[in-house]
């Protein structure tokens, strides 16, 4: 079949879409887009989407951020979502992704046409955290910083920095890459935020440190001080991570996944670490609406 998209209002084929070969989200990467996921629920038959609201504060935060003048609701964003996974008929778990595309011919610092644009295609959710174990290198290339290209935002062009650091890790036989910052602290992955466990404790760099204002990363802190686990967001040494008694990402794609070497260094005993799988059992359940405490993140669509 063929995939169907929402655009600038209305649902089309994917091979219909047009767009001004002078555009700024064509030429210089001028897009901001939110990752989101919905989880199938297959007793209700529903797609249970997962933070929408925060994705679209964060989303109107990159907006504003890049002075884009484009105006949206809450109500709009959601039902553009909606109408996208209606139109494919989506039951099961899903990856949904909101762009703003600046089209017409205008130069990197216009507005050009703003649309909104959004595509949803299948991913399954990580039941079994020991299907994938990864090992990752810290790359010679360094975050991007604030007073450079603001991290803290999603924006198409800071993913060429991330694109440097997989494609280096990856020649290099690794899986991914985590990044240090200017100041030589650990950042973020390509695409995920880090946290460690040392002593029993939780560990993610601060907002301060160079990584985007994740999602999952909130998640993750709230699920883990609900179950009365001490968290610590602060800057953390590249060695730290090397005799971390755990370390693993979180993102909204990369839901949560355990890192099992770093460099030469192997973490743990290789495997999910006990702290690791908790937090992920818990996060299931918050994400599938089994946990009444967080109901609040959850938006449950009808598709049928
Ligand atoms: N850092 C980077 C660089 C990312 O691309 C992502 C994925 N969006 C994350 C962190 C995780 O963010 P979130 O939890 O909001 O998906």
């Amino acid at each position: 079949m063929n995939q169907l998209i929402f655009f600038d209002g209305r649902v089309i084929e994917k091979k219909n879409l047009t767009i001004d070969p002078f555009s700024p989200s064509l030429l210089y990467g001028m897009t901001v887009f939110e990752g989101i996921r919905y989880y199938y629920d297959k007793e209700i038959n529903r797609m249970i989407g997962f933070r929408l609201l925060d994705h679209f504060l964060r989303f109107k935060k990159s907006l504003n951020l890049l002075q884009i003048n484009y105006e949206i609701s809450f109500d709009y964003f959601l039902k553009s979502i909606e109408n996208t996974l209606v139109a494919n008929k989506l039951n099961e778990d899903t990856y949904v992704r909101v762009t703003l595309i600046l089209d017409g011919d205008s130069s990197w610092s216009g507005n050009g046409i703003p649309k909104l644009m959004v595509t949803a295609i299948p991913r399954r959710s990580l039941v079994n955290l020991n299907e994938l174990l990864i090992r990752v290198s810290v790359t010679n290339w360094i975050r991007i910083s604030d007073s450079q290209m603001p991290p803290r935002i999603k924006v198409g062009a800071n993913y060429i920095n991330s694109r440097m650091a997989l494609l280096d890790s990856k020649s290099k036989g690794f899986d991914n890459a985590i990044f240090l910052n200017l100041h030589g602290k650990v950042a973020e992955g390509t695409g995920a935020c880090v946290f460690i466990v040392r002593n029993n404790q939780l560990i993610t760099p601060s907002l301060d440190q160079s990584i985007l204002e994740s999602i999952t990363r909130d998640t993750l802190i709230n699920i883990a001080l609900d179950m009365g686990i001490v968290v610590i967001q602060r800057a953390i040494d590249k060695t730290e991570l090397y005799i971390s008694e755990e370390v693993f990402f979180v993102g909204t794609a990369a839901e949560i996944t355990p890192i099992i070497q770093i460099d030469s260094f192997i973490i743990g005993n290789a495997q999910a670490g006990p702290m690791t799988t908790n937090l992920h059992m818990a996060f299931l359940e918050i994400v599938n609406a089994k946990k009444s405490k967080f109901k609040d993140w959850n938006t449950i669509v009808s598709i049928t």
